[in-house]
């Protein structure tokens, strides 16, 4: 008999139909009542064992965390709290779970105490809500996109361009951590290494990304980006996913909407489609809000929050404007900024934003046209030649989730700005080729995956968004 999923069974229930399902035993009570779960959903599907009719060393084995097959007729249910159960009929314990080594017992475990059992949390109910409303925000990725005439491009994982400057590079290299060989003057020969050239990990793949837009019109990337920038927050990973559009013939407005309606569509995907997982995790922060100061409660709920999101439009703010709120306001004045406000000009730190979004406007804000100092070359220089069309999209608890720009088309503009911050243009010809060839207006932004799901989910630590995290001194499993 095929194996029937729990998700399947719950959702329309066939009274009368005898199924099997397999998964892992959250508990069992009372030698009669099993809760059984495959991972499809976040309900349990609770199988009544008559005891007498089963021998007594078999029902033993059913322990929490073992794996089961089991046979049997869906009834309707007496208990409350399900529709239906399945009356046994087969019982096989594919798999022992010994309860005394067991690490996840039937009771609340600290997310810090999951973490360093990474290889088992995803079953818990916790990890299985976030692992699959995390599909769910991927396939609703691929469907905006998909449906808005955007091709997937793959971007290379390895590269040797190093001049985009988004972050600390981890080094890809075949030679010998000792003894690696040396040029005359000391320095490592990179010529003998395996690409006969320095390379490392991609931080960003959008100028490749940049390419195919120049050839398909409109394009994006979702893959696995790495920085070992030693930054341990809430809101840093080594390696993270991130998502690139970039559309050939978009300005920074084109852009500003295009994000807008993507960060808009993911949410709105998982409102729709994870309606249980999600009213799981509205329940769990509601819960871990309650252990917080009252000062430091959000006052809205998780799914609140996200059709807040929905219904209102982002706020759209210059540095320019956004400069003038913070000097004039009051943790300004009062000297609660860690980094004071004084000047424009000043690079926007987390506190900061995080005022803007969370208490001036109540609302996401897309910050643009920063200073030129402080933004990447890339970036298309305005007219007052001191700002560049640069877009940051601030969310509520997260900060930036969302860093573009309209890119600067101008071949002659393009290369100045290059070497003023020491690229030598050489490096990049393949890219400075673009504005040789045809060049055109053209933006684009990233999202960074992981802040998008700790949003929808609610999760206050990216660590717990993904399978198996990698920050500083943490490559486990
Ligand atoms: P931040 O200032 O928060 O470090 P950034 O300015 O370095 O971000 P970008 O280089 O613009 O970020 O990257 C684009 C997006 O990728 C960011 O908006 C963010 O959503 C995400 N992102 C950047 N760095 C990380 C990281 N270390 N871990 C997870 N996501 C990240
Ligand atoms: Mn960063």
């Amino acid at each position: 008999m095929p194996t029937s999923s729990i998700s399947d069974i719950l959702r329309q229930p066939k009274v009368g139909d005898t199924v099997t399902v397999k998964g892992w035993v959250r508990t069992f009570r009372s030698n009669r009542f099993i809760a059984l779960n495959d991972g499809s959903c976040q309900g349990n599907l609770q199988a009544v064992v008559d005891f007498e009719a089963f021998p007594e060393a078999l029902l033993k084995r059913v322990t929490t965390g073992a794996s089961l097959s089991i046979t049997g007729e869906l009834v309707a249910s007496q208990g409350a709290g399900q529709t239906v159960e399945i009356a046994v009929q087969k019982l096989e314990v594919l798999g022992d779970c010994p309860t005394d080594s067991y690490p996840l017992q039937p009771k609340r475990h600290s997310l810090e105490f999951l973490r360093e059992i990474a290889h088992l949390r995803m079953r818990t109910n916790t990890f299985g809500a976030v692992m699959r409303v995390r599909h769910a925000a991927a396939f609703a990725v691929h469907q905006f996109f998909n449906d808005q005439g955007f091709f997937y491009l793959n971007t290379p994982i390895i590269t040797a361009s190093d001049a985009e400057g988004a972050g600390e590079l981890f080094r890809v290299t075949t030679l010998p951590a000792d003894g690696a060989p040396k040029k005359e003057d000391g320095t490592t020969d990179f010529s003998e290494d395996f690409f006969e050239k320095p390379t490392n990990l991609t931080v960003s793949g959008q100028l490749e990304g940049e390419l195919g837009a120049m050839a398909l019109g409109k394009i994006y990337t979702f893959g696995p980006t790495f920085r070992a920038e030693n930054s341990n927050t809430t809101r840093h990973l080594s390696e993270f996913w991130m998502i690139e559009p970039e559309m050939a013939f978009f300005d920074l407005h084109d852009n500003m909407e295009l994000a807008e309606a993507f960060c808009k569509h993911i949410i709105k995907y998982v409102l729709t489609n994870c309606q249980e997982d999600l009213a799981f995790l509205d329940q769990r922060l509601e819960q871990e809000e309650k252990s917080k100061p009252q000062d430091q409660r959000s006052g809205q709920g998780l799914i609140e929050k996200l059709q807040f999101v929905l219904d209102n439009p982002f706020v759209r703010c210059t540095y320019t404007e956004a400069i003038d709120i913070l000097k004039d306001s009051k943790p300004n004045k009062k000297g609660q900024f860690k980094y004071p406000i004084e000047e424009w000009g000043a690079d926007l730190q987390s506190e900061h934003e995080r005022f803007l979004v969370e208490k001036h406007f109540k609302s996401p804000v897309i910050l643009f046209d920063y200073p030129a100092k402080i933004k990447a070359f890339y970036m298309r220089l305005n007219e007052d030649g001191k700002t560049v069309r640069a877009m940051d999209v601030l969310f509520p608890g997260i900060g930036e989730i969302v860093g573009g720009s309209q890119r600067e088309e101008r071949y002659d503009v393009l290369v100045e700005k290059m070497q003023a911050v020491g690229i030598e243009p050489e490096h990049l010809e393949w890219y400075l080729d673009t504005r040789k060839f045809g060049t055109c207006v053209h933006s684009g932004f990233g999202l960074g995956f992981e802040r998008m799901v700790q949003f929808v989910t609610g999760m206050g630590n990216i660590r717990d968004v993904i399978p198996f995290p990698r920050t500083p001194g943490n490559a486990e499993f």
